[in-house]
């Protein structure tokens, strides 16, 4: 039987003959089949993955040069653009729309020779932490079918915990990647803001957004980011740097770093007091091994989350105020007297509950009268952040934080608090507002059998120390 372990791996079974693409898309194709129960996608591209695996077999058997993810089976977050293919945001707004062009990110995925297996769950436009809030319904954690998976990119974390896939893209906003790798045990990381094209990535908010990637080891991380990472002439936002990563992180580094935490986070009073004894126990090592790590005092915990969610909801109304149901999207069948009656019954109804909350609040704090107290404020604590971010880089060269207070929650245990909801966030959204690095390694289990990870935050663009270390630490389990 198929066993998968690494890119590396797999391409050296692929050509000793072992294993070819066409058997092994059927055998990711088979693990779908038998998991639907986990609901982790919203589309698969069964014949078509079959067809491109069949191409790809008859390419290297005729020994034309092949791409660096030649045969990787590649699973999307619905909310990254694959033409001709479905692009829901798992919402209604969306439902039955199909995308008219690729995300750069896909289209170099495809360069590489990939296979895109299918579109994977997710919440309402990226919106949520559990997975909870999708219009296909909710996703399960492979881990323990009672628990949500995270989110928002709860699909894309199950689909490579359960062995769905090889690899998959993500997208984090505020730890959408990181925190349903956390909750699901595999890895998951967010490059610094600009690293990968946003283009044909279904905007949320724009300053934030970023695409990630989760994989089971670093090596596979590392690779994919490699293949996607790159200025791009269709997001101006992309940045001009190329991240230049060596081919392979398999060798332990011998590198001696300088580590920072914050005493602020590791004591604060929504950490489960498991997570914060197993990251100290990390510390310890770090320290015994001869690197250093110290404390720094970080006064702005209480207001990471507020500035967050005043930012990107202002962000998200405007990104969002394009579904009008005119051109495409929903439209609903209510009679409508005038335009805007027309707007007010495809909104109400295409959108879901969260996303309707997070628009009626992101144009709260735009309006006129509180635009100063709320927007205003909200971007001078991010600029004071990123201040005391650079600082903290002066002297560190990594920050380590937990990714959540809690391991996976169970379902339902927070869908009637949104504040609950968005104060578990704490320890995600810190690299969102500041655009850092960062990544979660599934490195510990709780006592409950779930498992939790260490979340690294490196300086923007040193993605090749933070893949270093990840490398050594996954090592060291
Ligand atoms: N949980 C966060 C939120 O609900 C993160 C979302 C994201 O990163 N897309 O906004």
């Amino acid at each position: 039987m198929f066993v998968y372990n690494s890119i590396e791996r797999y391409h050296s079974l692929l050509n000793d003959g072992t294993v070819s693409c066409f058997d092994t898309v059927n055998f990711y194709l088979e693990k779908i089949e038998s998991s639907q129960h986990l609901n982790a996608f919203t589309a698969v591209y069964a014949e078509e993955a079959l067809a491109r695996a069949g191409m790809l077999d008859e390419k290297r058997k005729s020994n034309q040069p092949t791409g660096r993810l030649h045969g990787v089976v590649i699973a999307l977050k619905d909310v990254i653009a694959y033409k001709d293919h479905p692009l829901t945001a798992a919402s209604r707004m969306l439902k039955g729309f199909q995308s008219l062009y690729s995300a750069t990110a896909v289209e170099k995925l495809l360069a590489e020779d990939a296979i895109i297996i299918g579109s994977c769950n997710c919440d309402e436009f990226a919106m949520g932490s559990t997975n909870e809030n999708s219009v296909y319904g909710r996703v399960l954690n492979a881990a323990d079918t009672s628990r949500v998976p995270g989110g928002s990119s709860g699909g894309s974390a199950v689909a490579v915990q359960a062995g769905l896939c090889m690899v998959s893209l993500g997208s984090d906003t505020g730890g959408s990647v990181r925190q349903p790798a956390d909750f699901c045990g595999v890895v998951g990381m967010k490059p610094t803001y600009g690293t990968i094209s946003r283009y044909g990535l279904i905007a949320y908010a724009s300053s934030f957004d970023q695409i990630g990637i989760f994989g089971n080891n670093i090596p596979d991380v590392a690779r994919v980011l490699e293949v996607i990472t790159g200025p791009d002439a269709m997001d101006s936002t992309s940045s001009q740097k190329r991240q230049l990563l060596p081919a392979s992180f398999g060798d332990k580094t011998e590198r001696k770093y300088r580590f920072t935490y914050f005493e602020e986070a590791l004591e604060h009073k929504s950490l489960d007091p498991e997570i914060k004894m197993a990251i100290y126990a990390s510390i310890d090592r770090l320290k015994q091994e001869g690197h250093e790590v110290l404390p720094v005092s970080f006064e702005f915990m209480d207001y990471i989350v507020p500035a967050y969610y005043v930012l990107t909801t202002a962000e998200a109304s405007s990104n969002l105020s394009r579904y009008d149901g005119v051109r495409y999207g929903y439209r609903s069948a209510q009679p409508a007297e005038d335009l805007d009656q027309f707007y007010k019954n495809n909104r109400s109804e295409g959108f879901g509950r969260e996303v309707k909350r997070r628009i009626m609040l992101g144009t709260f704090v735009l309006s006129s009268g509180y635009y100063d107290a709320y927007f205003t404020k909200a971007q001078q604590v991010r600029r004071k952040l990123k201040d005391k971010t650079r600082e903290i880089f002066e002297h560190f060269d990594f920050i380590l934080l937990p990714n959540s207070p809690a391991v996976a929650f169970k379902i339902g245990e927070k869908t009637d608090d949104p504040v609950a909801m968005y104060l578990a966030d704490i320890y995600t959204v810190f690299a969102n507002l500041t655009g850092t690095p960062s990544i979660s390694l599934p490195l510990y289990t709780h006592s409950s059998g779930m498992p939790f990870g260490l979340q690294v935050i490196a300086k923007p663009f040193d993605e090749l120390s933070l893949l270093d270390i990840s490398q050594k630490l996954m090592q060291d389990q």
